[in-house]
């Protein structure tokens, strides 16, 4: 067991959520601290306030990863005075950095969005709001068959083959390499002068673009050639979008008082509003964490009966009313499953670290429903 240093664990983390995947001007990343330290313990929350840097110092909490961003406007200045000063204080004399993955958490495989959609049943799931379609690249490397396994391993655990809802996807070809190391070579196998004929792999993995680089030095280590060959193929085929939102279908059709209770206790809130007639039936259900006010348009299309999302405006409800959309808005905390996600997320792409990740037990919902 080796405890990581803050590189390693957002390094990890970004393989899951990249930076590429964030809205324009979303202010994701580091906010505070270093990550050149050693973390053993790591506080995912959905906000950082006092009260969960609190909690991060009880905990011993050497990194926060958070959904919102703490700085999400330039800050002015630092006065400790004040509750964002004082914040930044108690962070920086704690030692306590802080991470924020915002949207590009709402738009990742598994994030945000899909957690929400995972809580409430929904099967089939799309993306509602597109927002990103990765160009892809396919790498065919030559691998002795003795190294096959490790080679694919490496490729997959890089982030490759990833497809839609399915990880480690590769195709494996069996054939025969030929090759003359040189007298300057100091092959794996062979020797200098001879011709050698080996049975070899070709192991074919479709890859982003963006992260090309990351996987082709991952799959090199793994390879026990002194000099490796692959190919990197440019494809006419993007993957499929990704974005914000997602789109599904419930197991069992139910009235949309039937599903406001339903999304209540799904997603753990007291309270919450509805648009359109109780006894519609729903069957269809858009999804959108956070304040999703602009996307009623985007949701009417998609076909959905409902549509569920934060932060609805009186104005954006009575939009809906008129296209005939009907609205559950169980507020913006719910995004609070990210917490959850994350850890369950991290605990298990690194089950070899000697790094616990906790969920913040604060409540960070400023409303109280009475
Ligand atoms: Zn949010």
């Amino acid at each position: 067991m080796k405890i990581p240093n803050g590189h390693q664990i957002i390094e990890e983390f970004e393989k899951w959520s990249p930076k590429y995947l964030a809205m324009e001007g979303d202010p994701i990343g580091l906010h505070v601290g270093t990550l050149n330290k050693k973390i053993e313990r790591v506080l995912v929350t959905l906000d950082v306030n006092e009260e969960v840097v609190d909690e991060a110092i009880a905990k011993g909490a050497g990194l926060i990863i958070a959904h919102h961003p703490p700085i999400f406007r330039p800050l002015k200045n630092l006065q400790t005075d004040f509750p964002q000063g004082r914040l930044m204080e108690k962070l920086i004399k704690s030692d306590i950095a802080v991470y924020a993955a915002h949207t590009n958490l709402d738009v990742a495989v598994g994030g945000v969005n899909d957690l929400l959609a995972a809580a409430l049943g929904l099967q089939n799931t799309k993306v509602l709001v597109p927002t990103y379609e990765a160009e892809l690249v396919k790498i065919a490397v030559f691998v002795p068959e003795t190294h096959e396994e490790a080679v694919r391993e490496a490729l997959a655990k890089a982030g490759a083959g990833a497809i839609g809802e399915y990880e480690s996807c590769s195709y494996t070809l069996s054939g025969t390499g030929r090759f003359r190391p040189t007298n300057g070579a100091n092959p794996y196998i062979g020797e200098a002068g001879k011709m050698e004929v080996t049975a070899e792999s070709k192991v074919e993995v479709v890859v982003r673009k963006n992260e090309k680089d990351r996987v082709i030095k991952a799959m090199i280590s793994a390879h026990p050639y002194e000099e490796v060959a692959y190919d990197v193929f440019t494809l006419e085929n993007k993957e499929i979008a990704m974005g914000l939102g997602r789109v599904g279908t419930l197991n069992t059709p139910m009235t949309l008082a039937e599903f406001a209770e339903w999304t209540k206790q799904q997603l753990d809130v007291p309270a919450l509003r509805v648009v359109g007639a109780p006894d519609t039936v729903i069957k269809k259900v858009a999804v959108l964490g956070g304040d999703g006010n602009k996307y009623i348009q985007q949701a009417k299309r998609s076909g959905a009966d409902v549509y569920v999302t934060g932060d609805l405006y009186f104005h954006v409800a009575q939009d809906a009313q008129d296209i005939g959309l009907n609205v559950v808005d169980p507020g913006h905390h719910v995004e609070k499953v990210m917490i959850k996600g994350v850890m369950e997320h991290m605990s298990k792409q690194q089950p070899t670290w000697q790094c616990e990740f906790l969920p913040s037990e604060t409540n960070t919902e400023p409303f109280r429903f009475m």
